[in-house]
């Protein structure tokens, strides 16, 4: 049995954290959205070997363990006592490494997939429970819609549809680590967004006055580190953009914009040095 699935990239509309919790991790408070730019995973079941195998058309990553859509179909074959194996191909085409979730998509993918094809019954909520114990922005990316997600990126409340607006997801050349950006969050220092008037905003489907709130609270980390970033942003608000920011820990930058024509004079105006630039829409 086969199975393809769409992973999209996942974008921080917002993104706050109150406090780190006892063991460190940060507490969530964040908008996230999906855009139509996505890898394609296609998994597929099998008696023998019962093994789980990952290819992906990306030399980076590994296809091991260490992969994420690995340890989903890891966990529930093993939840669930499943004996088959399971084989995963990735069409990687979101950037790796970028702030844009693909790792977490992927793995939300094989969990949606291996939920049907073995016939879990699983509702998207237990599936994302399940998610949670494989990276933070797992469970998110098995819903995939605009969502305010908090916690440790398990508590999930779907927001109403908006307008279909266009987007430019644009990715230097930089390598962000993860855990070094979160590890150097001055809770003291962090000039937290106002994401109630956010909420109340997107509630309302008041998209307009929800571009106000937008906002990402670790650009001054990150942007610290690679000034650059800073500079792609800024650009891109000059350019026209209606809002401009990183996503997660970057090093990815979108912007967004209310006519496709905007997104495409701002992708052929940065290419000259961002050479990884898509415009695709909000889903
Ligand atoms: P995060 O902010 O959660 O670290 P990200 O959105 O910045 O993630 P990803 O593309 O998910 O970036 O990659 C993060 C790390 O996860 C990389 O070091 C990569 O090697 C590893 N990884 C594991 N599985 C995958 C996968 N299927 N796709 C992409 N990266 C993966």
């Amino acid at each position: 049995m086969r199975v393809t699935e769409k992973a999209p990239a996942k974008l921080n509309l917002s993104l706050d954290t109150p406090m780190r919790y006892f063991d460190g991790s940060p507490r969530w408070d964040m908008v996230m959205t999906s855009a139509d730019l996505a890898d394609y995973v296609t998994v597929e079941t099998h008696r023998r070997p019962a093994t789980i195998k990952v290819y992906t058309n990306s030399g980076f990553l590994p296809n091991d363990q260490r992969n994420l859509a690995y340890q989903a179909a890891h966990i529930l074959r093993n939840r669930f006592h499943c004996k088959e194996g399971v084989t995963i191909n990735i069409k990687k085409n979101i950037p790796v490494a970028a702030g844009l979730g693909g790792g977490s998509s992927d793995a939300a993918a094989v969990l949606r997939a291996l939920n049907s094809m073995w016939q879990l019954g699983l509702s998207k909520q237990e599936l994302a429970t399940i998610a949670l114990t494989i990276d933070s922005d797992v469970p998110y990316c098995v819903y995939s819609q605009l969502a305010y997600v908090s916690g440790h990126g398990e508590k999930i409340e779907l927001l109403p549809p908006q307008p279909h607006y266009w987007v430019v997801i644009a990715k230097q050349q930089i390598s962000v680590s993860t855990p070094q950006i979160l590890r150097q969050i001055n809770y003291e220092k962090i000039d937290h967004l106002d994401n109630d008037q956010l909420l109340a905003s997107l509630r309302a489907q008041n998209w307009q006055t929800a571009t106000k709130y937008m906002g990402n609270v670790l650009e001054p980390v990150t942007m610290s580190f690679y000034p650059e970033i800073k500079r792609l942003k800024e650009k891109m608000v000059e350019l026209g953009a209606d809002v401009a920011q990183m996503s997660g820990t970057g090093p990815t930058v979108f912007a967004i914009c209310h006519t496709e024509s905007r997104a495409k004079r701002i992708q052929n105006s940065i290419r000259g040095f961002c050479r990884d630039v898509h415009v695709v829409t909000l889903l």
